[in-house]
């Protein structure tokens, strides 16, 4: 199948969802994930009509997104090194996986430096693995207001990557503990966290009925990754 046709058949699997959770597909945004795929493939997805795209690594994204249209918006869906943050800023509208606050301080700074502002998202590390990135639930509450007091940074959400699994459903769990969190911190420290970044090709139906607002697919879409060494 071709990248036109996937990209349809992935629409419709979210405006299904949402059907199911009582949601319009039009509250639900399709991060379509190109990393590792060549900017050939990624064209493909333009002439589809598709704007918003993500990749994962600063040096890639670097690389790729000169020799697409300027009118497509990037996102930042990875780990991002501390040394990567300046040219990284320019290039991404949203950032997914902020996943300390050294980090995002870091970015805080450099953005002031530049004279930018920056949208982001907290990872939160749901399944508590110690191999994974991204905030303990409760740190994140002990930890928000520090993160919130930082002027060139919104604060607009969550996003999690669960624990791989065979089955999709052993997502939702996941899922749904990442809403109730974005629920119970909105209360408590009266913020609008308006998104959640949740489900990949192997689960996003899933996320889409527990409230992700973004999805980001990149298999499903673009077909397996080439082999590399690292994410
Ligand atoms: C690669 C990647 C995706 C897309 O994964 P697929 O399984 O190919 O859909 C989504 N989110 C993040 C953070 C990724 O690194």
């Amino acid at each position: 199948m071709g990248v036109a046709e996937n990209l349809e058949r992935v629409r419709e699997q979210i405006v299904a969802a949402g059907a199911k959770a009582g949601r319009t597909g039009n509250e639900i945004e399709l991060v379509a994930i190109t990393k590792t795929h060549p900017v050939e493939k990624v064209r493909e997805a333009v002439e589809a009509g598709h704007t918003v795209f993500g990749e994962s690594r600063v040096q890639e994204a670097r690389a790729k997104i000169p020799e697409l249209p300027s009118n497509l918006r990037w996102h930042f869906v990875g780990h991002l090194q501390k040394n990567k943050i300046r040219h990284a800023l320019p290039l991404f509208e949203l950032f997914h996986g902020v996943d300390s606050l050294a980090l995002a301080q870091e970015m805080n700074r450099i953005a002031a430096e530049d004279g930018g502002h920056s949208r982001v998202l907290l990872e939160v590390n749901v399944a508590g693995e110690g191999t994974k990135f991204g905030f303990k639930a409760e740190t994140l509450r002990t930890g928000l207001e520090p993160l919130l007091e930082l002027p060139r940074l919104s604060i607009e959400g969550l996003m999690c990557i669960p624990p791989l699994a065979d089955e999709a459903e052993s997502s939702r769990n996941y899922f749904a503990q990442l809403r109730e969190l974005r629920d119970s911190i909105e209360k408590e420290f009266d913020v609008k966290l308006p998104h959640l970044s949740m489900g990949m090709t192997h689960d996003f139906w899933i996320a889409v009925e527990e409230g992700a607002t973004l999805v980001r697919v990149g298999t499903a879409i673009f077909g397996e990754r080439p082999k590399r060494a690292k994410n």
